[in-house]
């Protein structure tokens, strides 16, 4: 039974388009927004909350760096992944009985990071979509009323010793390449900005240019809340499939009924696989799990959020509380969380702020990132049919990444030549 239109059927002939947009996370609220402001009718197919708990967008590191160009696969890194593996503590786990399902997917992607030039031909492309984002950002939080989520204070990357620092010059030097800068720190200088952090840190880099979203899930609620009032219209329901006749797009399939439309965009983050393949395309999209725990009244309050090298994680003040977010857990969609992964960044934030209260409360989320081998998003047409767009894949990036893919996508719906070359970007590059 196909669902009632709430709104007059747009002509395929006028500019105008009725855009099926698929998930709401950071993605797909973003660029209902931005179809709406190009006049089209937009309709949020989103079987949870915006900005839920089921949302990748609700709980990662908040941070929205121009300085993340850095895929995570890098050369050499088999050889660390044993040991990342054996360490209780470490930043990397996998689910061994998925092994088999994932070993595809773990080859592509060492081999995507496998070599220095690799690593800077993906930084290069990653580098357009995120080099503006904080402005982005800001303009879309001012826009729905929650400027104030949207805040620039730097980010820190801290070092037991310059040493430790020298032992990732590559991906330093590929980002100073791309025109990240950053601030030196002392030791003295570095206990003076951060009197919290523990004494075994003794070198930081500030990047002032990275902000914060300090609440995504806020964040996305609000953004998903002005597209409403803008006009755009919301189903709750999991959209299955398309409807392709003579290769345009006739309609969304969900578990609700068919909802007609002109084009659709698939932002359905980690769960946009099989979309894409409903779409003709074959994308290996894995979830990296990651995790978060959130320490309330945490009796400190670190005046930056600070990445220590050693923990692999984001450690940033939220109005919740100090908020944890890290880990890579490769265990596919469905497995249940493994609590142990948030005790971990518990855990090693003890090491980080020797005075974290013991005393204080704690929440414990699990999240899917949307990830490719080779770290980049897919973002343009479906081989099936033009009408059908990709913005999903943005793997480590995402909250950062998703005001500039909303754009993009809004240029290619209406016709546009987009800003940027789209074809790093390709979903058919994975052939
Ligand atoms: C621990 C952690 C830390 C991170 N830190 C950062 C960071 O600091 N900065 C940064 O930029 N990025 C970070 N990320 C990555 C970032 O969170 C994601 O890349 C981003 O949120 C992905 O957004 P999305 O909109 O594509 O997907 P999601 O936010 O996952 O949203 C997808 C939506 O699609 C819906 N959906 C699923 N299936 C269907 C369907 N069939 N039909 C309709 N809807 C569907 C889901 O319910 C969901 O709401 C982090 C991620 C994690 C896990």
């Amino acid at each position: 039974m196909p669902v009632r239109r709430t709104m007059p059927s747009v002509g395929r002939d006028s500019v105008a388009q009725h855009v099926a947009v698929i998930g709401a996370g950071i993605v797909g609220t973003a660029t209902a927004i931005e179809l709406l402001r190009d006049g089209h009718r937009v309709t949020l197919i989103e079987p949870g909350d915006p900005g839920g708990e089921q949302a990748a967008s609700y709980g990662n590191g908040t941070l929205l760096n121009p300085s993340s160009v850095i895929p995570m696969s890098a050369p050499g890194l088999w050889r660390k992944v044993p040991g990342y593996l054996a360490d209780p503590l470490g930043p990397l786990a996998i689910r061994w009985s998925y092994l088999p399902r994932l070993a595809p997917w773990l080859w592509r992607f060492l081999r995507a990071g496998a070599t220095e030039a690799r690593v800077a031909a993906v930084a290069h492309a990653l580098r357009p979509l995120i080099l503006d984002a904080p402005e982005r950002h800001r303009r879309l939080a001012e826009e729905a009323g929650v400027g104030h989520l949207i805040t620039r204070q730097g980010v820190l990357f801290v070092f037991p010793s310059r040493a430790d620092f020298e032992a990732e010059s590559l991906s330093w030097r590929i980002r100073a390449k791309n025109g990240v800068r950053w601030l030196e720190l002392s030791e003295e200088e570095l206990r003076q900005r951060v009197p919290v952090l523990d004494r075994r840190y003794k070198f930081a880099l500030l990047v002032e240019a990275n902000d914060q979203c300090r609440d995504p899930g806020a964040y996305v609620a609000a953004l998903a809340q002005h597209a409403l009032a803008l006009g755009a219209t919301r189903h709750r329901a999991r959209a299955t499939g398309f409807r392709i006749e003579n290769r345009r797009l006739r309609a969304v399939r969900t578990n609700i009924g068919d909802i007609d439309c002109d084009k659709a965009v698939i932002a359905a983050g980690a769960w946009s696989k099989t979309l894409a393949a409903a779409a003709g395309d074959r994308v290996p999209l894995e979830t990296e799990r990651g995790y978060h725990v959130v320490i309330e009244n945490p009796g400190i309050e670190p005046r930056y959020p600070i990445m220590p090298s050693d923990g692999k994680m984001a450690c940033v003040m939220t109005p919740q509380g100090l908020r944890l977010a890290g880990q890579v857990e490769l265990a596919g969609l469905d497995a249940a969380p493994n609590w142990e992964r948030a005790e971990v960044l518990r855990k090693f934030a003890r090491r980080v702020f020797p005075g974290l209260s013991e005393a204080a409360q704690v929440r414990r989320w699990m999240g899917h990132r949307p990830s490719t081998p080779d770290g980049l998003p897919c973002i343009g047409s479906a081989s099936d049919c033009t009408d059908v767009l990709y913005a999903f894949g943005h793997g480590h990036v995402g909250l950062t990444a998703g005001a500039a893919t909303a754009r993009l996508v809004a240029d290619l719906v209406g016709g546009r030549t987009p800003s940027i070359d789209l074809t790093p970007y390709a979903a058919t590059r994975f052939r």
